[in-house]
């Protein structure tokens, strides 16, 4: 094996580059999860983790992945047979609709283009027609991380007031959180659903879900099966409503990066997002002028400040950048998920990165398509150059 030299540059939508303050923070011994220091810091998680989603409601955590609190979302609101509508815009919102109908909920896929994303009025179209108001759940992912596309969450959230729909509002920020911005009580989501190796800046193996008053009364009729991420069980386990042993190390990391997405400010925190995307979409749109690879995302007013999908020329196999970058230069990408494999390569640009990080990572894409032989119109580089000393 080739020794590689240097830090793993990591360009992947998740999980995220881990910042040393949160490694040190974590680098510490155990402590008992039931004394007082460890209520304080369980404390402040809650507080901080509830003005990062921006609501004064209901918060868990769990010692899971994303996965997880897709899981706690379902399990907590509905009952067998319950009708759900996926607002399909890529893996994503597809894995969560297969989750929900695993647990014999009746889903309906409502499938929108996934280069363009969400379209509000399709959705208002379809709650109105739903007479007998039968859908009791609304999943939206707000990020689509397989297509870099970012869902109007409160053009959704108007869209169902429109139709005067009662279901519940599901949406899913793994992928947006503490990257673009998410307000949960001003765009009335009833769950939230966050993950703590994207925006989060910490390691794999933490869930989240915000809670809305609505959602938590939905839960005491929802007649699923649950234990360990039963709502009901957890409201009543403090001071930090956890299930079992609390992964305190998890949450002095969490401790940490709170205080520093809060040092930065979060609205620091998105601007910073949005330049650095908007110069990955500057290095794109310059390799593929004249024709070749384009913005997978087509949609310009939706384009994703945490993700781009890079869609290649037909016949050209993306997941070649995606290997030789990791393999040659170090550099881990995403690649193409579900009917998007060998079409797309994907560059995250969320969590904690800065102007020479995302240049370093886009030379080595640059480089990649040399050493692939992919076409590509140079100047990719020097475009992302141009836009972050704009
Ligand atoms: C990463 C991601 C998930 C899955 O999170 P895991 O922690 O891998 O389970 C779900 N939804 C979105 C939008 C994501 O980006």
């Amino acid at each position: 094996m080739t020794v590689m030299r240097g830090r793993q540059f990591f360009q992947n939508p998740g999980p995220t580059n881990i910042p040393d303050r949160i490694l040190r923070a974590m680098d510490r011994a155990s402590m008992d999860f039931m004394g007082q220091e460890f209520a304080g810091i369980a404390e402040f998680c809650f507080d901080g983790l509830k003005r990062v989603f921006k609501t004064r409601q209901t918060m868990f955590v769990y010692a899971s992945n994303g996965h997880g609190a897709w899981e706690a979302a379902v399990v907590n609101l509905f009952s067998a047979g319950d009708k759900v509508l996926v607002l399909e815009t890529g893996r994503f919102s597809a894995s969560w609709g297969e989750m929900a109908k695993a647990y014999g909920l009746e889903v309906e896929t409502l499938p929108f283009d996934w280069r363009t994303g969400v379209d509000p009025a399709k959705v208002e179209e379809r709650l109105e027609a739903d007479t007998a108001r039968d859908i009791r759940g609304i999943l939206l992912v707000h990020n689509e991380t397989a297509t870099g596309v970012a869902h109007p969450v409160a053009e959704v959230r108007k869209a169902i007031d429109r139709a005067g729909h009662p279901g519940l509002f599901l949406a899913d920020t793994i992928s947006s959180l503490a990257s673009i911005d998410f307000r949960m009580d001003e765009w009335k989501v009833d769950v939230a659903v966050g993950g703590s190796q994207k925006g989060l800046m910490l390691p794999i193996g933490m869930g989240f879900t915000g809670v809305s008053k609505k959602a938590l009364d939905a839960t005491q009729s929802a007649r699923l099966p649950r234990a360990y991420f039963d709502w009901r069980l957890m409201l009543g386990r403090q001071p930090q409503k956890f299930p079992g042993t609390a992964p305190v190390h998890h949450f002095f990391g969490l401790a940490e990066a709170i205080r520093m997405l809060e040092e930065e400010g979060l609205d620091g925190v998105f601007a910073r997002h949005t330049r650095l995307a908007e110069a990955t979409r500057a290095a794109v749109r310059a390799w593929g002028e004249g024709g070749g690879m384009q913005l997978f995302c087509s949609n310009a007013k939706l384009c994703s400040d945490s993700v781009t999908a890079i869609l290649m020329p037909p016949g050209i196999d993306a997941e070649k950048v995606r290997q030789t970058a990791l393999d040659r230069y170090n550099v881990s990408l995403g690649g193409g998920l579900d009917n998007l494999k060998g079409k797309v390569f994907r560059i995250g640009h969320m969590g904690d990165l800065n102007e020479p990080m995302l240049l370093g990572a886009l030379a080595a894409v640059e480089m990649s398509f040399k050493v692939v032989g992919i076409p590509y119109k140079k100047g990719g580089v020097d475009a992302a150059m141009a836009a972050l000393a704009a």
